[in-house]
């Protein structure tokens, strides 16, 4: 079997998908797409345009006119690549605490997932592609030619967020973003659409007792094996 041309990469917050999921592409000379980024250019909207975060036809209506695009990094300042929202860089705004807030709520309308999806789906038919959320293995690419689900304990992924924002000079609360966390696995795994998990022929990795460079090297270790053909299914 050739190397994997669709990789999905689903998993909850903070469980290392973007820093794995972006450098394995970068190795592989594939397109990095994170659907995170635009299920939080949605909400980034929203909550600039004042549409109230509970008005699901607002909201939904709102995803299907702007229009998002995610490119390599046009600024040398650390960011994996540029989100623009209507042609704005809203790269870093996306990531801010209000956003992290909101963004289950609005990425629980199916209506804002249709619209996301398909458009996912559309550059993942295109191939040669990482792509990394929470139901890319499950909806949006059913069929990729390999399926990675990473996973950690709920506090594991908070001290990581929390060392993430100590290291960027920005205040950090451990339980308060240890709370945050659990809010957000909670709508994401229970949401009626598309709910966080793993798909049936995911490969599960769990990061909790490992570095980034160690779950490089399992992830890695992954795609060559899929590359001579492996039995799917694996637990680690
Ligand atoms: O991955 P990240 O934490 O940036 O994702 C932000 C939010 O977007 C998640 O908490 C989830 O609610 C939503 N999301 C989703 N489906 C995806 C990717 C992200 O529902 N494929």
């Amino acid at each position: 079997m050739p190397r994997p041309s669709t990789i999905a990469i689903d998993g909850p917050a903070a469980s290392g998908k973007s820093t794995i999921g972006g450098v394995l592409a970068r190795r592989l000379g594939y397109l990095y797409l994170d659907t995170g980024a635009m299920y939080r250019a949605v909400t980034w909207m929203a909550l600039e345009r004042r549409v109230d975060i509970g008005d699901e036809e607002g909201v939904t209506a709102l995803a299907r006119e702007i229009e998002i695009a995610i490119t390599k990094p046009t600024v040398d300042d650390g960011r994996q690549y540029t989100v623009l929202a209507d042609g704005k860089d809203v790269t870093w705004e996306i990531r801010r605490p209000e956003v992290d807030a909101h963004v289950s709520p609005v990425s629980a309308y199916p209506g804002v997932r249709q619209v996301l999806s398909e458009q996912q789906r559309r550059i993942g038919q295109q191939g040669a592609v990482v792509m990394i959320g929470r139901d890319i293995g499950t909806v949006v690419m059913p069929d990729a030619d390999l399926k990675i689900y990473l996973d950690a304990s709920a506090e594991e992924r908070a001290r990581r967020r929390y060392l993430e924002l100590l290291e960027r000079g920005e205040h950090a609360d451990y339980e308060e973003i240890l709370r945050a966390m659990r809010r957000r696995d909670r709508i994401d795994s229970n949401r009626a659409v598309a709910p966080l998990r793993a798909a049936d022929d995911a490969i599960r990795v769990d990061t909790d007792n490992l570095s980034v460079d160690e779950v490089l090297k399992v992830v890695e270790g992954i795609v060559e094996d899929a590359s001579v053909g492996v039995e799917k299914g694996i637990t680690l």
